[in-house]
């Protein structure tokens, strides 16, 4: 495949490292489309439909569910790369995988299976998401996973703690010799970013949990609030809101081409291994920076730890901690397909077990197993 509107610093499909597995070039697509296309194909990809982050999959059809949560990062990702002339194909596929390895019930779930998992050496979505496209996906006669590329790999591998990154070999290395991924992966990285920060704002209006008359102390939706408004003085509230907030994506988007293309400059990067020994180039300018920073603090106050958000997660910490023990308890209990690995690593079965659950079928199990009257 031709790769000639790439910049000289980009990934090229052409020149991956690698897959863990080695197969035949593909035909007709790139190494990294490839890559995108089984994440598309994956089992874990379909469940990520019934996930959610804040808002758990029962509490409204409009919110976003870590579907609706990738396809946007993946939108942002693109688009930014595109710009860039950096590898969409690249970025398209970490940004569709990234929450692959995530529980059930968001941030709350994950706190839970790694409270439960502390003795049998945690949990962690991003190693999670890792280990279900390295392992868990079971969809290739000749492989565990998907096989990925290791550009997909080292992408979905966000952050990772130096005595992970050491188990883990040549994907973990970056992290021990303190070197940086690709553009492409740093760039998913902020899209995810700019994805949550925006849609948490939408959602969390939308549920009524917070209000734009809080939003209005909080400078980055303030400008843009005050710009739609005075662009459209009878715009109804909810236009109003989705005018400010479209305007908010577009201001961080331009600010993070335009911040990452002087960084490029400044650090005279003209190949991948000046990406890989410069630090993190992919960034805000320093205004725009501090004013996400400030909306961020912003929602952890004030939706993050509303008290319905917290009520749910109460409830997901229980229903997460009563499964574990549970299947600790008694391995028979588990699905047939987990009790060989089981017999070799117990918790981790179950930890894969539960990850890999969706909100609705975490509940609905729970009350298969605590309810007596149901068989
Ligand atoms: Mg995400």
């Amino acid at each position: 495949m031709p790769s000639t509107e790439l910049a000289s610093y980009a990934a090229d499909a052409n020149n991956t490292r690698g897959r863990l597995v080695r197969e035949e070039k593909p035909s007709g697509r790139s190494e990294f489309q490839r890559d995108r296309d089984r994440i598309i194909h994956s089992s874990a990809f379909r469940r990520l439909e019934y996930k959610t982050q804040v808002f758990v999959n029962h509490e409204g059809d409009m919110f976003r569910t870590r579907l609706t949560h990738s396809i946007e990062v993946a939108q942002i990702g693109r688009s930014i790369a595109r710009c860039l002339s950096l590898n969409e194909d690249l970025v398209e596929a970490i940004s569709l995988a990234h929450d692959l390895g995530h529980t059930p019930f968001g941030h709350a779930g994950q706190d839970a299976l790694n409270a439960c998992m502390k003795e049998y050496g945690g949990f962690e979505h991003n190693l999670q998401s890792l280990r279900v496209v390295d392992v868990l996906e079971e969809r290739y006669a000749e492989f565990n996973g998907l096989n990925l590329c290791f550009e997909t790999r080292e992408g979905i591998l966000k952050h990772c703690s130096l005595e992970n990154a050491g188990r883990l070999g040549e994907v973990g290395e970056r992290f021990l010799l303190g070197r940086s991924t690709t553009l492409e992966g740093q760039l998913a990285n902020l899209a995810d970013e700019i994805a949550y920060n925006n849609h948490d704002v939408d959602d969390g209006l939308r549920s009524g949990l917070i209000t734009l008359e809080q939003l209005s102390a909080v400078r980055l939706f303030a400008s843009h609030l005050e710009l739609a408004r005075k662009a459209y003085p009878q715009l109804d509230e909810r236009r109003m809101t989705h005018e400010t907030i479209r305007r908010m994506i577009n201001t961080q988007v331009n600010d993070l081409m335009v911040a990452t293309q002087k960084n490029i400059q400044l650090h005279g990067v003209r190949n991948i291994d000046d990406v890989r020994s410069a630090p993190a180039l992919v960034a805000f300018s320093a205004e725009i920076h501090a004013q996400n920073k400030e909306m961020k603090s912003f929602l952890h106050t004030h939706l993050y730890r509303h008290y319905r958000v917290m009520r749910m997660s109460a409830k997901a910490r229980r229903i997460i901690g009563d499964l574990f023990q549970a299947f600790m308890d008694d391995k028979r209990m588990l699905p047939p397909q987990y009790i060989k690995q089981a017999e070799q690593n117990h918790a981790r079965a179950v930890a894969d077990y539960i990850a890999g659950m969706t909100d609705r079928y975490a509940i609905r199990e729970h009350r298969r197993i605590f309810a007596v009257e149901e068989i």
